[in-house]
């Protein structure tokens, strides 16, 4: 990740010493950062902006409906997150919604994939209060990036928790909902309980863009352990013989779903990369 251009040097989250003088604080070092993420400042811009850093660990706000989250976001959040090194952790909210049968299965479903996988899966209603303790037990004393979809309930949740924020909530706008004018800064807030929550606002997805095509495979925690065994120690998991990833999705041990992604991910245009 060296050699990165950046519009912005210092960052949410960043460590830095400062001096003071009558007036204000002036800093004077930014500290190594131990992670980051970034994304692309623009889409014709060459240059990448650092979204935060120093994060200890990245939840991801799904929504099995109202709005859908597709697996290939939360797939490609993942993978995001074990190419910077974040440890990830999946929050169903709404479960208040998902009386529908189909809704429900669709919860218990993904839920099964990612924790087979060993990702950490909580459930909650950010709006009704359920099972908020949890998430407080989860989030404290740690720098924490929350993320997801606009519309998932990230205000309402960082509301619920931490009083007095009044972050605005609400329905997905038009524009929004289409991608246009999204505005690309995170904010951290202050637990009162211990820890910060980094909000990404406007970020719906971080783009693959430190991942080489061959290493892809690597973040993907089930496909690579299961990598070990195909033939070709060069394997790309798509039409070689003897490939042990093919196998485990044929039966049944790698989700399809997650090949999928991976699939998208390796197929996709180098120009798409940044793709949010
Ligand atoms: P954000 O864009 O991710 O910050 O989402 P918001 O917090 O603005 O929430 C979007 C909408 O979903 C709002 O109308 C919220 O009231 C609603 N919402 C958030 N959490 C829940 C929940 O747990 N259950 C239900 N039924 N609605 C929720
Ligand atoms: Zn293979």
């Amino acid at each position: 990740m060296d050699g990165i251009r950046t519009t912005n040097p210092v960052s949410v989250g960043d460590k830095v010493d400062f001096k003071t003088d009558s007036e204000s604080h002036v800093i004077v070092n930014i500290h190594d950062r131990k992670n980051y993420i970034i994304r692309k400042s623009s889409n014709l811009s060459k240059h990448s902006q650092i979204i935060a850093a120093n994060i200890d660990q990245a939840f991801l706000i799904v929504t099995v409906n109202y709005p859908i989250t597709t697996t290939a976001f939360i797939d490609r959040f993942l993978a995001s997150a074990e190419a910077y090194g974040i440890k990830a952790r999946i929050i169903f909210n709404k479960i208040d919604r998902y009386y529908r049968k189909a809704d429900k299965e669709r919860l218990h479903e993904l839920q099964n994939i990612y924790e087979s996988i060993g990702y950490k899966c909580f459930q909650i209603s950010a709006k009704e209060g359920t099972h908020l303790d949890t998430i407080r037990e989860q989030l404290a004393g740690k720098i924490n990036l929350l993320a997801g979809h606009s519309g998932v309930g990230k205000s309402t949740l960082i509301n619920a928790i931490q009083p007095g924020l009044n972050l605005k909530t609400g329905e997905i706008s038009e524009a929004h909902a289409q991608g246009k004018h999204t505005t690309t800064f995170s904010e951290m807030f202050e637990l009162d309980f211990g820890g910060y929550i980094i909000d990404t606002p406007g970020i719906r997805g971080f783009g693959t863009i430190d991942m080489e095509k061959e290493e892809i495979y690597h973040f993907f925690p089930e496909i690579f352990k299961t990598a070990a065994d195909c033939q070709f120690n060069n394997c790309t998991h798509i039409h070689e013989p003897k490939c042990a990833v093919k196998k485990a999705v044929n039966e049944g041990d790698i989700s399809i779903t997650r090949y999928e992604s991976y699939l998208g991910m390796m197929l996709e245009e180098e120009d798409n990369k940044y793709r949010l």
